[in-house]
């Protein structure tokens, strides 16, 4: 069995479409030798190996031992040198890599092979024994962090691990010294920081680092698999749906120095700028440094070229300038890359001694307004054809250009505290926290966070998924938290040098200004500027932006299916159609008897003892839903609009305060003891499965027929004033085709007369909401009757698994962690049994009514993996919150476009 892909010199075993052995940064490093680009020559250990070593006890394969051995001779023999050798000592890096890219979440050892047999060769080699023993002290830092402690699982306290211990000892030399930055320090003085360091190590971990280059390429590649088992991979997988399965790749690759001088250089480039999608070459450098210090947001990176320098830059020295024959080359690589992945890039290069080295390239993260702005343009450049372009967008993404953006108003009349790096989107406000797990637990409160770091790292990512937005005091546009953010859409400033944050007090200092934990501030993530307090947020108009109304227009020439909308007041309804709606495919009706006057007609009518007393209260009630009804109809302008029966549990409207039972007695003329007890017969045990649904129509069937009389009043006499209407009544919560009998005959009778009186005919539809098994197992029998069926895929799923939706956090984190379920059935629709149903009603429904108009109401309809679901089983449309309407079309589209070439 093969277990390592050598790589190097213009060759190489593995190719670009091997991810999934290789990993992605294996692979891409393979491709790069085919396209003829120079990388430092190395191998792969696939991800066979990691599932190997976890299913063996932390074994590896018998193989393995011989395939490095001799995959290592061939980076000797490209690199000229030898791992070990005193006089020619090769160093190499062992380099994490999945399937698909965790930024920061596993680990990376560099420079391994120094040890005190190798280090003099090296001075003699590179003649620059500051440089030598620079490295030897960061191998150390790193080896000890991630091999001797965290692969082992030694756990020390916060703020006692080994690195930061070490860092500690660092700072304790400079101080005792008076020394500024690291590159004060002289090799003698790394030489004696580095004996320290070892001291340390065995006084903390009670082993020895280890003086073998063999022991350190072992132990970092073992590092690196047991990294994938880390706590900040788990959470990093969790939160990105990445199957625990996959397992990582490891590369080991010879080392090349950016720090080796003047010469030498490292950066970090983005092959279009992430941020707004622009076709220019974007990216950041540092002179004389090793790749980690600019993703590391240690220090302030220069800007790659003279194009993207910023207000903020504009003193700093761009690559571009100062090493312009090898900027060049990167520019060639740049296309190069681009024509052959035809997307964007995110790569890494460093430069040792004027000789350019392409480190990584992988395809870049960017966020919503970038991705749209790309997938359109490269399809204008030829790059890409239509279908790619709508399948390059991730729906999830057209989330941020709906997200609300400044007032620019309230912005003016600000005060700019500071400002920073503009790294993500759209605007935020919150309340200031300084630790991800703060921002975890106020979050919890309810509360709307924004999230302050002195700069990110992966343990901070849970933190940083609840904030409302994540603000750093270091750190580029390539550091760890414009990473993350961009990834998510969310608005993010970055590298803002005047916070001064002092982490034990919980406050920040801005200037003048102090602002404690809980304070508000706002972020302008376009603009990177901070202000003090809570500025007023509108909402995003996705419309001014050109490349949106191309992609979209694409998607809905691509799809059929339909997408409606869940709205109850016409603003909803009008905010929808902005975003592309064609209908409404849930009305919800209770919500509309809740202002003052509405709930004491409705509470009147809940009290009433007899038919006589019910009709006359809910008679109350219905110039009002007339008019809520014409409201909506207006707004929708002819497009269908389903509106469901009264559906709660009637106590819903009940929970009275003291006085208010006392107002009630007196509206309802009874006895206040009286109308508690009628309050108290209302209590059901069970509610989710009592007195609701149909069978509220079916024991009062006065509410019914006002409410069908108040959809058709107001239909008829608008249709009357030239208005186009398109009722659709649905009856919720049908168990038997009885009860919808029961219900439909009700509202036909309404319908007749109101049209009678009206002098008015009129198209509408009678169906009814799907939500219980019942119902999709007489699916046939109900469809005799009804004209759709929408699935309330809520109510389903509570219904099919039997799980209460108000009660599943009790338990639903273990089902997640014990992996019983792989995901909320509530928020993705659980395919394999609430999907089966849904099937099923899809079928036999239609066997019996060929028209049967099909769609879905629930939270599901605006989740992309369920509207697949729902393309794919045949529905007529999906309904989703107004917010979601662009998204459900998009994912409509590539449902669409994804079938299709499945099924060719
Ligand atoms: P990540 O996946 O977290 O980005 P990497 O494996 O890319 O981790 O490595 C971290 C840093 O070390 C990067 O900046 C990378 O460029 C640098 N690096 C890795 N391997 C080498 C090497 N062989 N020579 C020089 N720098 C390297
Ligand atoms: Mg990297
Ligand atoms: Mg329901």
């Amino acid at each position: 069995m093969k277990y390592v892909y050598s790589f190097g010199d213009g060759k190489a075993d593995g190719k670009t479409d091997m991810k999934n052995l290789l990993g992605g940064k294996g692979a891409n490093l393979a491709e790069m030798n085919h396209l003829g680009i120079p990388v430092p020559p190395g191998f792969t250990l696939t991800t066979d190996v990691c599932t190997h070593y976890y299913n063996h006890n932390l074994i590896f394969p018998e193989e393995l031992e011989t395939q490095v051995v001799e995959a290592l001779k061939n980076i000797e023999t490209i690199m000229d040198s030898g791992f070990g050798d005193t006089e020619n000592p090769l160093l190499v890096s062992v380099r994490s890599g999945a399937r698909q890219s965790m930024p920061g979440m596993m680990e990376t050892v560099l420079n391994v092979g120094l040890t005190t047999t190798t280090i003099p060769g090296l001075i003699e080699k590179t003649g620059n024994s500051r440089f030598v023993y620079d490295a030897y002290r960061r191998l150390i830092m790193m080896y000890a962090d991630v091999v001797m402690e965290k692969a082992t699982g030694i756990k020390l306290a916060d703020g006692q691990g080994i690195r930061q211990k070490m860092e500690r000892i660092i700072d304790t030399f400079k101080k005792e010294n008076r020394l500024k930055d690291d590159t004060d320090l002289s090799a003698e003085q790394w030489k004696e920081i580095s004996e320290s360091f070892k001291v340390e190590i065995k006084n903390n971990l009670g082993s020895e680092f280890p003086d073998d280059p063999r022991d350190q390429l072992w132990g970092g590649i073992k590092a690196v698999f047991q990294s994938w088992n880390g706590n900040r991979a788990i959470s990093y997988r969790r939160i990105e749906n990445i199957p625990d399965e996959w397992g990582t790749a490891v590369n080991v690759q010879a080392m090349v120095f950016g720090n080796m001088g003047k010469n030498s250089a490292t950066g970090v480039a983005f092959t279009r700028n992430p941020a707004t999608g622009e076709n220019h070459f974007y990216g950041e450098w540092l002179p004389n440094a090793q790749g980690e210090d600019v993703v590391a947001g240690l220090r302030t990176p220069n800007p790659l070229n003279e194009d993207t320098k910023t207000v903020d830059t504009q003193s700093l020295s761009s690559l571009e300038s100062s090493m312009s024959a090898l900027y060049s080359q990167l520019i060639e690589i740049r296309t190069n890359l681009e024509a052959h992945y035809r997307d964007m890039q995110d790569i890494e290069f460093t430069i040792q001694d004027g000789r350019l080295w392409m480190l990584q390239t992988r395809v870049g993260k960017r966020n919503g307004a970038a991705a749209i702005k790309m997938a359109v343009d490269m399809f204008n450049e030829g790059l890409i054809d239509k279908k790619t372009a709508l399948l390059r967008v991730k729906p999830e993404q057209l989330d941020e250009l709906l997200h609300p953006v400044m007032d620019t108003e309230s912005e003016q009349n600000a005060t700019i505290l500071a400002t920073g790096l503009p790294a993500g989107p759209g605007s935020a406000t919150g309340r200031l926290v300084f630790t991800a797990d703060d921002a975890e637990a106020w979050h919890g409160r309810g509360e709307q966070v924004i999230l302050l770091r002195e700069e990110t790292s992966p343990e901070d990512v849970h933190g940083m998924h609840v904030a409302e937005a994540i603000l750093t005091a270091k750190g580029g546009m390539t550091s760890h938290a414009a990473l993350v953010a961009r990834g998510w859409g969310k608005c993010c400033i970055v590298g803002c040098s005047d916070l001064h944050i002092n982490l034990e007090q919980k406050e920040v200092q801005i200037g003048e200004t102090v602002l404690k934990e809980g304070d508000w501030i706002s972020m302008n993530g376009t603009t990177g500027k901070i202000y003090g307090g809570q500025l007023k947020l509108i909402p995003a108009n996705p419309e001014t932006h050109n490349e949106y109304k191309h992609l979209m227009a694409w998607a809905d020439d691509a799809r059929k299916l339909k997408i409606r909308t869940n709205a109850e007041t016409p603003a909803d309804a009008k905010q929808a159609i902005q975003f592309g709606a064609e209908g409404i495919g849930l009305c919800r009706t209770e919500h509309m008897f809740f202002d003052d006057t509405r709930i004491m007609a409705m509470r009147k009518m809940i009290l009433a003892e007899n038919p006589k007393e019910r009709r006359s209260a809910v008679m109350e009630l219905l110039p009002y839903q007339k008019n809520d009804f014409k409201g909506i109809f207006k707004a929708m302008k002819g497009f269908p609009v389903t509106i469901r029966l009264l559906d709660p549990p009637l106590h819903e409207f009940m929970t009275l305060t003291e006085p208010q039972v006392h107002d009630l007695a007196n509206h309802v003329n009874l006895d206040k003891s009286e109308v508690e007890k009628r309050i108290a017969n209302l209590h059901e045990l069970n509610p989710m499965l009592g007195h609701r649904g149909c069978r509220l129509g079916i024991v009062y069937p006065e509410i019914t027929e006002m409410q069908a009389r108040a959809i058709l009043e107001a239909a008829t006499e608008l249709t009357a004033e030239g208005v186009a209407v398109l009722p659709e009544i649905m009856i919720p919560l049908v168990g038997t085709a009885t009860e919808f009998i029961h219900q439909e005959t009700i509202v036909r009778d309404v319908a007749k007369k109101v049209m009678k009186e009206k002098g008015i005919t009129l198209d509408y539809l009678v169906g009814t909401m799907i939500e219980l098994p019942r119902a999709c197992l007489t699916a046939d029998e109900i469809a005799e009757k009804a004209e759709f069926f929408s699935f309330g895929t809520n109510d389903l799923t509570q219904t099919t698994y039997g799980f209460s939706r108000d009660d599943i956090g009790s338990f639903l984190p273990s089902y997640l962690d014990n992996k019983i379920l792989s995901q909320d059935p509530f928020q993705s629709l659980d395919v394999k049994g609430v999907g089966k149903l849904l099937s099923m009603a899809v079928e036999s429904g239609r066997k019996v009514n060929s028209n049967l108009k099909i769609g879905i109401c629930g939270e599901h309809g605006g989740d992309p993996a369920s509207i697949h679901f729902c393309k794919h089983n045949g529905l007529d449309y999906v309904s989703c919150s107004p917010f979601r309407v662009p998204i459900a079309r998009l994912a409509a589209a590539q449902a669409e476009l994804q079938i299709k070439a499945s099924k060719v």
